[in-house]
């Protein structure tokens, strides 16, 4: 079944996110569902596939104008690849250039310069993080080339050992359809190597790679979002031990994904931020003062209302917003005035009211706008 979520969510960027970073995002998605990495786990090809297939839209320019002016009914005209019903690795192959050559064994020989898988990991911040930035110490763990055997998995003072099944070639011929096609396939016996480890080295087991816990502090920018990928670049995992058992070539790279935690008070748009400030009837009616906080401030901020404000009334507060991601321009906070009725009045309270409604002619009526819809105004403006 397609993908029913935003294109946009999948890849969790934002609508605006340039062409590299929609091919990043893709990038780092596809290597993490993988079904290599995650055998016999439906929900990550699904997840896979869904990627792809919001990949194939949004790295086209035309077919990403059409998606966002009419979301899925743009793209009738022009139906993409049916993800669904195909297989993982004609997927990824499709995509190759910006895999290159990674995905294990498969593509080796089509590069001269094999590439190791990438990592993830994840970090949260505030809000209020978000407008300056942080450094987060991050520990991940990832597969480094064991120093004992460095990397050929044979315990010291033994060689692997050329291999028998594929005479060294780490290729086998196979008849396919029946006779009519030989096709070239990965030595079963050593995993394309060409060679066998018969004493196998204590330290790696003989897989030529060992868990190595790591620890890295990594700078997140101010405006990141929800969702998004910082990049590390060279800190994933060298070439598989079946590409180059010395892991020489291109590491992997590491993608620390921050996640935001939602803040009480305040509610993000883009880089804009929405207030609800509760005030009181008479400070509508009559005018005054109120104090509103800040994101990041101990210091509140003094908005003078004027008399005759009627709640849902907005207020704008110029680059008190979260700084935007590329530019660092401060977006606005808009303050929604919520009017709050008191639960109790005391005897006082309650004659000089009763008073004033005695004295108040005016009939109650309401021309102006619903309170949404001068929201979404004020996030449009
Ligand atoms: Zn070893
Ligand atoms: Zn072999």
């Amino acid at each position: 079944m397609p993908t029913t979520r935003c294109y946009y969510e999948v890849l969790s960027v934002e609508r605006d996110a340039s062409g590299d970073e929609v091919k990043r995002s893709y990038r780092r998605l596809a290597m993490k569902f993988h079904p290599d990495r995650n055998p016999d786990n439906p929900e990550a090809e699904a997840k896979f596939k869904e990627a792809a297939e919001a990949y194939e839209v949004l790295s086209d320019a035309e077919r990403r104008r059409m998606y966002d002016r009419h979301g899925r009914e743009g793209l009738r005209g022009r139906p993409g690849h049916d993800f669904n019903s195909m297989r993982p690795d004609d997927i990824f192959s499709m995509f190759n250039d910006i895999f290159d050559g990674m995905g294990g064994g498969r593509s080796r020989g089509r590069r001269a310069q094999a590439r190791g898988f990438d990592l993830e990991t994840e970090v949260d911040l505030d809000l209020e993080e978000v407008l300056t930035g942080a450094t987060r110490d991050v520990n991940f763990t990832r597969m480094d080339v064991c120093d004992t055997c460095t990397g050929g998995g044979a315990a010291p003072g033994t060689r692997p050992e050329s291999c028998a099944t594929c005479g060294g070639q780490g290729k086998v011929q196979q008849a396919g359809l029946g006779g009519m096609f030989r096709m070239v396939t990965a030595c079963p016996s050593c995993h394309g190597r060409g060679t066998v480890v018969l004493t196998p080295c204590i330290d790696c087991g003989g897989q030529g790679r060992c868990p190595t816990d790591r620890k890295l502090a990594v700078r997140i920018p101010a405006g990141i979002h929800n969702g998004q990928a910082v990049r590390v670049a060279g800190e994933g995992e060298p070439p598989s031990a079946d590409v180059d058992p010395g892991g020489n070539g291109v590491r992997g790279d590491l993608h620390v994904v921050v996640r935001i935690a939602g803040n009480p008070r305040f509610e993000r748009d883009g880089s804009n931020l929405l207030l609800m400030q509760p005030v009181a009837f008479t400070t509508l009616a009559l005018g005054g003062d109120v104090e509103v906080p800040l994101l990041g401030e101990d210091e509140s901020h003094t908005l003078h209302v004027k008399a005759g404000t009627q709640p849902g009334d907005l207020m704008r507060i110029n680059e008190q917003g979260i700084p935007d991601l590329r530019n660092g321009r401060r977006g606005d906070l808009v303050v929604v005035l919520k009017l709050v009725v008191p639960r109790k009045l005391d005897d006082n309270q309650r004659a000089l009211l009763a008073q004033y409604a005695e004295s108040e002619s005016t009939p109650i009526d309401d021309h102006s706008p619903s309170m949404w819809d001068r929201i979404k105004d004020a996030f449009r403006g």
